[in-house]
């Protein structure tokens, strides 16, 4: 089990007027190498406990365990949670600050104390995973790239540090639909070779439903739905109660439903939906 979340609450400004109750007894159980996405209308929580889970934010009550060790204890270092779990903030770009690209994302490397042989080849794949080239960009400033590039190059400079847990907050917010497909099938290539634990946080069903394996559902600090895809878009009342829908795929298998063909698959992708159709139509053409 890669992480372990029990009854965990996390309360802002605790006694003052603006008391804000963000995490409300949330547990989860991610397996090692899970791909997972969290979903959830906003202010629902979703950053607020990615933040827990590198240590940046303390519970005001729970446990949270990353490999078995506890890292809501009493003298844990942070600089021994983040080798394990990477974090990559919304709209990462804005923490660029080095000189040249290859030093922004040697900074994480060259602070766990690595040589600087070893950081320059995390330097170097991690710009590969991202698909930046690093001998034409190396030296240029993160400043004169685009905004997809500068993107990259801060998801680069986590992925340096190579951790086993990586927790990306909403890395396509903001970016054009080919950017978007383009970093997330980054992601998913680098899941499937490296089998590594990622969570994902989105507030597009369309993306959570393309790439995670399982999914948890957030509404004001709770966790309202979990499972498999297949499994939680089958709430369609509660995610549309909550303010989220299904992906838009998962309504054309309803209305086949709906007008008496029976469909073998739950379809919420448009290539399930492509696939059950075509077995729709072939078995009406041999019937
Ligand atoms: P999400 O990432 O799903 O949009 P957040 O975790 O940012 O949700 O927010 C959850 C709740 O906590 C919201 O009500 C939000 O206003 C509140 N909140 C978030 N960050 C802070 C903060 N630094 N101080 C006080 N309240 C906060
Ligand atoms: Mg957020």
């Amino acid at each position: 089990m890669a992480i372990v979340i029990k009854n965990l609450n996390h309360i802002y400004d605790l006694g003052s007027p603006y008391q804000t109750n963000a995490l409300d007894n949330v547990s989860m159980h991610i397996e090692t190498g899970d791909f997972v996405g969290l979903i959830g209308h906003t202010g629902s929580g979703k950053s607020t406990l990615i933040q827990h889970l590198n240590g940046i934010l303390k519970p005001t009550s729970g446990v949270i365990e990353i490999n078995g060790f506890d890292i809501t204890q009493k003298g844990v270092k942070l600089n021994d949670i983040r080798k394990k779990v990477g974090l990559v903030f919304q709209y990462p770009e804005y923490q660029l600050f080095e000189e040249t690209v290859a030093m922004d994302i040697a900074f994480g490397p060259k602070n766990l104390g690595w040589e600087p042989d070893v950081v320059e080849q995390a330097v170097i794949s991690a710009m590969e995973i991202v698909g930046l080239n690093y001998e034409t960009l190396k030296d240029v400033s993160p400043f004169e790239l685009s905004g997809g590039q500068k993107r990259r190059v801060a998801i680069a400079g986590v992925l340096a540090m190579k951790p086993e847990v990586l927790i990306l907050d909403e890395p396509t917010a903001g970016l054009d639909p080919k950017g978007r497909d383009e970093i997330l099938n980054q992601l998913k290539a680098l899941h499937e070779k490296e089998k590594n634990t990622i969570i994902l946080v989105s507030h597009s069903m369309e993306d959570i439903a393309k790439y995670v394996s399982e999914i948890y559902v957030m509404n004001d600090g709770q966790v309202v739905l979990e499972g498999k895809p297949q499994q939680v878009f089958q709430n369609i009342q509660t995610l549309e109660k909550i303010g989220l829908a299904a992906p838009q795929v998962t309504y054309v298998g309803q209305k086949l439903a709906e007008l008496g063909f029976s469909t073998d698959h739950d379809i919420y992708t448009v290539e399930s939906a492509v696939e059950e159709i075509l077995t729709l139509i072939r078995r009406k053409k041999n019937a």
